[in-house]
């Protein structure tokens, strides 16, 4: 049964017309990037013992972190914050109104990350961000407060010790900041904006997945996921506490967990993994870590395209064999073209052929060469898409009493939104497990807009009720 569906993905990118030895190495790289859906089933069985393991306190497994965040919100939570969302790509500083009636106001401004802060100054960068923001729009304490009270989302992997406290595991996505790992990043940060004299007082840290989890229960409760396929790939559920061996507080209720499902497989036993991507992993500064994130997210999934489509131009098969200085260049294939790319349903594929020709400068690309590109990247897409939904669908079966009523699962980040059909694979995908009736009737994935800025103010409202 595998190797038939895993014939048949092949066969569909077999080209009209190719000389025989083009379409074989097409065939093969297909092959090699195929996920059946037996292989589906593996990595759902192999994630349920890691987040078993990870729950238990096994290094083994997941980190499964959890978030401190043991009650639901009611949609009814109100008042000003101010709320930091630090992504792989951007910052951006939000001012949120939360309204009550599930309803809330927003400004924001959007900051885009430079290499220097990833390797250097991000502390003091932030606050240098945020008090641009606080000036620019008269942002002050409410009435009777000393300070703005504000809830910060990081997308790092962090060891929580408290609501407004934890420290941080390692970096990845391309950070590498000295002299943080294992520190408290609140601290970190609270030093930076008291060297600014910044009147805001972080009450409440959470992960971006967590952000996407609380604004999806603000409209609504029957929320049980947040993912993010943004940057880089991780979601957080609702776990039970009896269920969290590691955790030593009370065993009453539930608390959001925080998977790092980006970190699942390391040791790769059962992720389909090609010599691409082990040409990324190889050259990543975070080497043998977060490999499932390398095969599903924004920042790797157009380095793992240009690795393959070079491979093929190795072999005289692609673009006469010329590569052009620009695509040389490592990660200079953005997964944004990958979205155009993809796309492109022309006779003659005149988005894909001035992505190459245009943007990456390739000489003269042939129609040819433009629907090999297109299958590769349409290979390497699907994939992605299939290993986001063994993944998705793996955490929904961790609770089958979840899945006796309607369920709804919050998602963010820009490869959910702008590639090609992301949500319906995620849907279609995770059919063979999860079932017909209940994909078709129950399951609601939802893009939780403005997730990480909106949740964190819904924390940070929740925080500063208890701080009072
Ligand atoms: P963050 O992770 O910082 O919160 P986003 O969710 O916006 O940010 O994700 C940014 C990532 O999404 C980048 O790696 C970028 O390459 C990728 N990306 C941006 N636009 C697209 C697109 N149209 N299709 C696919 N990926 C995209
Ligand atoms: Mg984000």
């Amino acid at each position: 049964m595998a190797l038939l569906e895993t014939k048949e993905f092949v066969n569909c990118y077999r080209i009209e017309g190719a000389p025989d030895k083009l379409n074989e190495a097409l065939l093969r790289m297909a092959a090699s990037f195929a996920v059946s859906d037996a292989k589906m089933r593996e990595i759902i069985d192999r994630f349920h013992q890691s987040m078993r393991d990870g729950l238990n306190g096994d290094e083994a497994g997941m980190p499964m972190i959890p978030s401190f965040i043991d009650r639901r919100p009611t949609g009814n939570e109100q008042g000003k914050f101010l709320s930091l969302d630090l992504g792989g790509t951007n910052l951006r500083v939000c001012q949120v109104t939360l309204l009550g009636k599930s309803d809330f106001h927003m400004v924001q401004q959007k900051f885009t990350i430079p290499a220097e802060a990833k390797e250097r100054t991000l502390f003091d960068w932030i606050a240098q961000c945020v008090s641009i923001f606080v000036e620019e729009h008269d942002v002050e304490p409410n009435p009777g407060e000393y300070s703005i009270n504000c809830g910060f989302t990081f997308s790092f992997p962090i060891n929580q010790t408290g609501l407004a406290e934890g420290n941080l595991i390692m970096w990845n996505k391309g950070f590498l900041v000295p002299n943080s790992v294992g520190r408290d990043v609140v601290r970190l940060t609270q030093d930076a904006f008291l060297r600014k004299h910044l009147r805001v007082r972080i009450v409440a840290i959470l992960n971006d997945t967590v952000g996407a989890l609380m604004t999806s229960c603000y409209s609504n409760p029957d929320s049980q996921l947040g993912i993010i396929f943004g940057t880089g790939t991780n979601a957080c559920y609702w776990e039970r506490l009896s269920n969290i061996g590691k955790w030593a507080g009370p065993k009453e209720g539930e608390m959001v967990i925080n998977t790092e499902w980006g970190a699942f497989d390391n040791a790769i036993e059962v992720l389909p993994y090609t010599m691409h991507d082990n040409k990324l992993n190889r050259k990543s500064p975070n080497h043998g870590l977060q490999v499932f994130e390398k095969m599903i997210s924004g920042m790797y999934l157009g380095e793992v395209a240009r690795n393959a489509l070079l491979y093929l131009v190795d072999q005289r098969l692609l673009f006469d064999g010329r590569s052009s200085p620009i695509f040389n260049k490592s990660y200079a294939f953005d997964t944004a073209y990958m979205s155009e790319i993809v796309s492109d349903d022309s006779p003659d594929l005149t988005e894909v052929r001035k992505v190459f020709e245009q943007t990456l400068e390739i000489p003269s690309p042939t129609l040819l060469d433009c629907k090999v590109a297109k299958a590769v990247c349409d290979m390497i897409g699907t994939r992605a898409m299939r290993l986001s939904a063994a993944s998705m669908a793996a955490v929904l079966l961790w609770r089958p009493e979840m899945l006796k009523g309607t369920v709804t699962v919050g998602i963010d980040g820009s490869m959910y939104q702008f590639y090609p059909s992301f949500d319906k694979a995620l849907y279609d995908n995770c059919r063979p497990f999860l079932g017909d009736d209940f994909v078709d009737n129950k399951l609601k994935l939802r893009l939780a807009k403005d997730g990480s800025g909106v949740g964190a103010a819904i924390i940070a409202a929740v925080a500063s009720k208890h701080l009072q």
